[in-house]
């Protein structure tokens, strides 16, 4: 069976702890998309860690963690990342990599940072781990695929040509140094070394263990509302982050994707730039920064503070229906335990008309948020196993958040340890 564990929101809603949990059932994790741009951050009994690139089943013995073909795949950070779990512990584990995975190259990286510094007040934000200069390069069809390492007289002739069109930009544009063919592909042997003894056919992989009955997962990054179709373009991320397109980034049928588990912050958290509707500010954001995620709301891969909400229904809503969702995971749901009465974004006042559908970026930019006020549980609800033994708060919070999405919400995370699960009994 195939499921999907992908996000409704901005992204960090806790997707890593989620699918660090399922993969105990799991034969094989897969991820599809993005890079090591963003992260996630597990707590098990081998330490906390922050993967970027890895997926989030590593940590098991059983499993096989795939690299897919719709990863941006940075080589370097992907083994200083295997190195460094293992350092701590963890059994190495089985990996491949898609053959078909394209490579984020080092003047991916430069290019994101020089643009940035050329948009100056008016950058997108970027992590500027490379990401979206690799994937215009891909579309551009001016991309190395894992596979082109093997050839080295074409790859060579490759990247006179490909360097031959960055220079002009680095010389003219960012008057920057300029990039050397010899040691660009240097590099790219020392890149070989380093990943042929992973480097597998992936589809045909999958479609074996597919039929050997294998349980697989997809583990997205981000979340809906990053997506560059039907997120908050142009503040999005350059790969799909949706179920759908597990199908491609893995390369798998589509219809293999049974369940798609949807992973969803009890408040709302984003990075970057780009409207933010409940966003909160001051020391009311404060307090909900520090308190949240665990030891905080700052980026796994940055460092820096993310910026804060409370819950928004009207973009859960649409991110979950977007995605697909069979089934939502509803997280971090212990930080809120502090709060007398919790807001809840309940709708959007556009040019004084109250709307439940979320809008197109345009019009996003001018909405307001309108708040319902739910009651507080004052308490700390770590620790609590069965879904009736939650305050009755609590639970109407979690019952009245599933109506106004419309999807079931299945389990409630209630720490972020594997352990800090309720699974809701079904009627
Ligand atoms: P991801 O990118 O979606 O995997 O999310 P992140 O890893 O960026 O953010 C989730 C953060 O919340 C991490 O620090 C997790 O350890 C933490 N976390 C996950 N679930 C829970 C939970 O239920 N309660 C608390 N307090 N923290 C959680």
């Amino acid at each position: 069976m195939v499921q999907a564990i992908v996000g409704a929101n901005w992204g960090d809603e806790g997707k890593g702890k989620i699918t660090d949990m399922l993969a105990e059932k799991a034969d094989i994790i897969i991820r599809f998309q993005g890079g090591a741009n963003a992260g996630h951050t597990i707590v098990n009994d081998y330490g906390k860690f922050a993967l970027h690139t890895l997926p989030s089943g590593v940590f098991y013995d059983h499993t096989t963690s795939i690299i897919g073909n719709g990863v941006a795949l940075n080589i370097p950070v992907l083994f200083k990342e295997l190195n460094s779990i293992i350092e701590k512990g963890v059994p190495k584990p089985k990996l491949l990599v898609s053959d078909r995975a394209q490579m984020v190259m080092p003047y991916h990286v430069l290019f994101d940072a020089y643009e940035e510094e050329r948009l100056a007040g008016k950058s997108f934000g970027s992590t500027k781990s490379g990401i979206a200069p690799f994937y215009s390069d891909k579309y551009a069809k001016i991309g190395f695929q894992v596979s082109e390492l093997f050839d080295e007289a074409s790859l060579k002739e490759k990247i006179e040509r490909v360097i031959a069109t960055k220079n002009v930009l680095l010389e003219h544009l960012y008057h920057k140094p300029l990039l050397d063919a010899d040691e660009l592909f240097d590099t790219l042997m020392e890149y070989r070394t380093m990943v042929e003894p992973y480097v597998c056919d992936v589809s045909a992989y999958l479609y074996d263990a597919i039929k050997e009955g294998k349980n697989i997962l997809l583990e997205g990054q981000l979340g809906s509302l990053k997506d560059p179709d039907h997120g908050i373009y142009p503040m999005v991320t350059s790969s799909s982050t949706l179920a759908a397109y597990g199908a491609i980034g893995a390369g798998l049928p589509p219809y293999e994707i049974k369940d798609i588990v949807t992973v969803v912050k009890a408040y709302s958290s984003a990075v970057g730039a780009g409207a933010f509707v409940s966003e909160i500010f001051g020391d009311e954001a404060d307090e909900l920064r520090k308190r949240g995620g665990d030891g905080g709301e700052y980026g796994a891969t940055t460092g820096r503070p993310r910026r804060m909400g409370w819950f928004d229904c009207v973009a859960t809503r649409y991110g979950c229906r977007i995605q697909g969702t069979t089934q939502v995971a509803f997280t971090v749901l212990d930080v809120l335990g502090y709060l007398d009465e919790i807001p809840v974004c309940v709708g959007y006042e556009i040019d004084g008309e109250v709307v439940k559908d979320f809008p197109v970026t345009s019009k996003l930019e001018k909405a307001k948020p309108v708040l319902k006020t739910m009651p507080g549980w004052k308490t700390d609800i770590r620790g609590i196993t069965e879904y009736e033994q939650l305050p009755e708060n609590c639970r109407k919070y979690i019952e009245f958040i599933e109506g106004e999405i419309g999807f079931p919400i299945t389990m409630v995370s209630n720490g972020p340890k594997r352990s800090d699960i309720i699974y809701r009994k079904k009627d």
